[in-house]
């Protein structure tokens, strides 16, 4: 086996892994025929192991880019975030690999820009809503418009700034109309968010309103029923690069937006927030998040 590609096909195989590791598949394995090239002469020719994507596995010789490792070391270092300890630079290799996104319909259904998140790369806390919105779209920053201004005054009320925390939606493009994300635009995006986590490796998530609830959770439960409890929460389909860190503590409140048509539920949001404070070790004040 020569110990060099040539440049497309290193470009092709790099192509080729990022797109598992998208689907969530880090273990590849090379067969020993592939290796004695009597089967095959392209080497490409990958096997998945079978291990399951989203289990949170510890780092291995074998694991991620182990046929990059032996022939092609800088693959594994310039396509994929893990290898990386700084998660500000984590998150530019995601922003990244997201490009100008195309992968669903929403690139072509007027998004004026892709709303990645905003925020602290070293976050304890993290916020997760649902879409961007018109201000949203505008300015390229989640939760800008007026749902977002109820966001900052919740995150000010916890004792924290927007600057403190780190602000992301399940999906990163404005659906038309505001519409509720489809089941396969939050599919097809959420990989990135997970990455997103799997980077920051915050202490807490809290997923506002019913869509990342249901999203993060995989569960079609009322918000009565997820609200009030605390969920293992582990990014599906990434590993984080610090064994250290095994998942958030993932809590569920109202969407800002939803506060904003009907404001006596803030309290009760408020009582969401002051659950994630004591988990957090913030001093919990007195006044209410009106
Ligand atoms: N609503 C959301 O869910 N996210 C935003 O960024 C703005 C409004």
């Amino acid at each position: 086996m020569p110990n060099t590609f040539d440049p497309e096909l290193r470009r092709a195989l790099a192509e080729r892994i990022r797109y598992y590791n998208e689907l969530g598949i880090y273990d590849f394995y090379r067969r020993d025929s592939v290796l004695n090239q009597s089967e095959s002469n392209d080497p490409l020719t990958l096997t998945v192991s079978e291990s399951t994507p989203g289990e949170l596995m510890a780092p291995r010789r074998s694991a991620t880019l182990s046929v990059a490792e032996e022939t092609i070391p800088e693959v594994s270092n310039t396509y994929t975030e893990q290898t990386v300890s700084d998660p500000a630079k984590a998150l530019k290799i995601i922003r990244e690999d997201l490009g100008d996104c195309t992968r669903c319909v929403l690139h072509k259904q007027g998004r004026k820009q892709i709303v990645f998140g905003v925020g602290t790369p070293k976050a304890d806390l993290m916020f997760i809503g649902e879409a961007p919105g018109a201000d949203e779209d505008e300015q390229g920053e989640p939760f800008v418009g007026r749902a977002g201004q109820l966001l900052t005054n919740m995150i000010k009320a916890m004792g924290l700034t927007r600057e403190q925390v780190y602000i992301a939606n399940i999906i990163k493009c404005r659906p038309p109309n505001n519409r509720t994300p489809e089941r396969d635009e939050c599919e097809t995006c959420s990989p990135f968010l997970m990455r997103q986590v799997a980077a920051i490796k915050p202490k807490v998530i809290v997923a506002l309103g019913a869509v990342a609830a249901k999203t993060l959770l995989a569960m079609n439960s009322s918000m009565s029923q997820l609200r009030g409890h605390w969920y293992d929460f582990r990014p599906a389909g990434v590993r984080s690069n610090d064994p250290a860190w095994t998942g958030a503590k993932l809590a569920v409140t109202y969407h800002p937006a939803f506060l904003l048509r009907d404001p006596r539920q803030k309290g009760e949001a408020w009582k969401d927030l002051q659950m994630v404070m004591k988990e957090l070790g913030l001093k919990v004040p007195e006044k209410s998040a009106q």
